[in-house]
């Protein structure tokens, strides 16, 4: 396939905005690779923002105790002086690995990836920090409804239309789904209406959570609605309606310009079994040296790479991540080996920090 003219060409690409592949990026930016990171989510943070945003935990390294939310917003602040260019809510499809000739002719492999959002990156480099593969969303299964895909319903609250007046119907049973209702709310008094739809007058939320639910219930600024979507109505071709059944199996239209589906996301490992790479398990067999694939070229680091001993911990990421970098550095520069330097001494660690005035 000829490479677009818009294409992205980089050092490096990560594939994977979790912890692994930020830090990663970081490791990348203090050995001078520029690199760009590719996420199916529409934010960075993998498993640590999905799965347990507000949760402590405990085991990073001089680190008491933190939360999911908070040890990203550090890692996204510790790549801050390399201005790394994150691609949220696409998800990497394709990998084309040269072929050998390619090789020798530019004694270097080229990568191509492709996302779903039709950008195409050329990298010396490839880092799969995938985790359990990337996160999409469970889907809404009412025959019909997926033409409002990406319109009329989303299935992310920062994909939410800014216009005003809109009757939103917010539908899941997580915490997520809970506080997604509040804040819509809270925070955005241009709504006309705001609606909480579940099957079951059930929600998985923290107390403090249900209880702020409830209050908002009780004060008319929130509606519950507990039942089935079983249909829904349009006008002039936009969804206008949707019909709930009861659970004594009474129908009612809930009039809805948009709809926020929340029903949780599943990873999917999806085009990283594609690629051709040596899969173990739905893993990526990797040195421990180098932390590289059965590909030249193509690293793996975090919860996507299995090794003797792996461990599926974040400070393991982190250990990977430094080691792959360097890895990627000697693979650029083969004839310079990459030395080790301390960001405490190192005036040129300190200058690609921005530390040096
Ligand atoms: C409930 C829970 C609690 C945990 N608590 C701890 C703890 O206390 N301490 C600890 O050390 N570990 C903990 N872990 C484990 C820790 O979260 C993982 O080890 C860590 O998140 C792995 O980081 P990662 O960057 O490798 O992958 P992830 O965090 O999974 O991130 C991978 C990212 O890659 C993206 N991605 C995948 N495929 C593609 C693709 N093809 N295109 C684009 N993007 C893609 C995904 O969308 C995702 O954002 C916990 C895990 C869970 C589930």
């Amino acid at each position: 396939m000829p490479t677009p003219a818009n294409a992205i060409t980089t050092d490096a690409l990560i594939i994977g905005a979790g912890p692994a592949g930020l830090f990663a990026a970081f490791e990348l930016g203090l050995l001078g690779i520029s690199a760009h990171i590719v996420d199916a989510l529409p934010y960075a943070g993998g498993q640590c923002i999905e799965l347990y945003p507000d949760k402590p935990i405990y085991d990073i390294p001089g680190t008491p105790a933190t939360t999911g939310r908070q040890l990203v917003a550090q890692l996204l602040e510790q790549i801050k002086p390399f201005n790394t260019p994150l691609h949220l809510g696409q998800q990497v499809s394709v990998l084309e690995i040269p072929n050998a000739s390619a090789n020798e002719q530019t004694n270097l492999a080229r990568f191509k990836v492709s996302s779903t959002a039709n950008q195409t990156f050329v990298a010396k480099a490839i880092v799969i920090a995938a985790g359990v593969g990337a996160f999409v969303p469970k889907k809404l299964s009412v025959a019909g409804m997926d033409a409002f895909d990406g319109t009329q319903m989303v299935y992310h609250a920062n994909q939410l239309p800014n216009a005003a007046n809109q009757r939103i119907t917010v539908v899941g049973s997580e915490d997520a789904v809970v506080q997604a209702a509040i804040d819509l709310c809270q925070h955005q008094a241009q709504h006309h209406s705001v609606t909480l739809l579940h099957r079951r007058d059930v929600f998985n939320a923290a107390p403090e959570t249900l209880h702020t639910m409830r209050s908002l219930v009780a004060s008319g600024q929130l509606r519950l609605c507990i039942g089935q979507i079983a249909g829904f109505d349009t006008d002039k071709n936009r969804l206008s309606a949707l019909h709930i059944t009861d659970v004594d199996g009474v129908t009612n239209a809930l009039p809805t310009d948009t709809l926020l589906v929340l029903q949780g996301l599943s990873p999917k490992l999806g085009p990283v079994a594609d690629w051709g790479l040596a899969l173990e398990r739905k893993q990526l067999p990797v040195d421990t040296a180098k932390f590289q694939t059965s590909e030249a070229g193509i690293f793996a680091v975090g919860d996507i790479n299995t090794y003797p001993g792996k461990k599926k911990l974040i400070v393991s990421g982190f250990h990977e991540a430094t080691l792959a970098a360097y890895a990627v550095a000697d693979r650029l520069n083969p004839h310079a080996p990459t030395p080790l330097l301390y960001t405490t001494t190192s005036s040129l660690l300190l200058e690609r920090l921005g530390k040096l005035v």
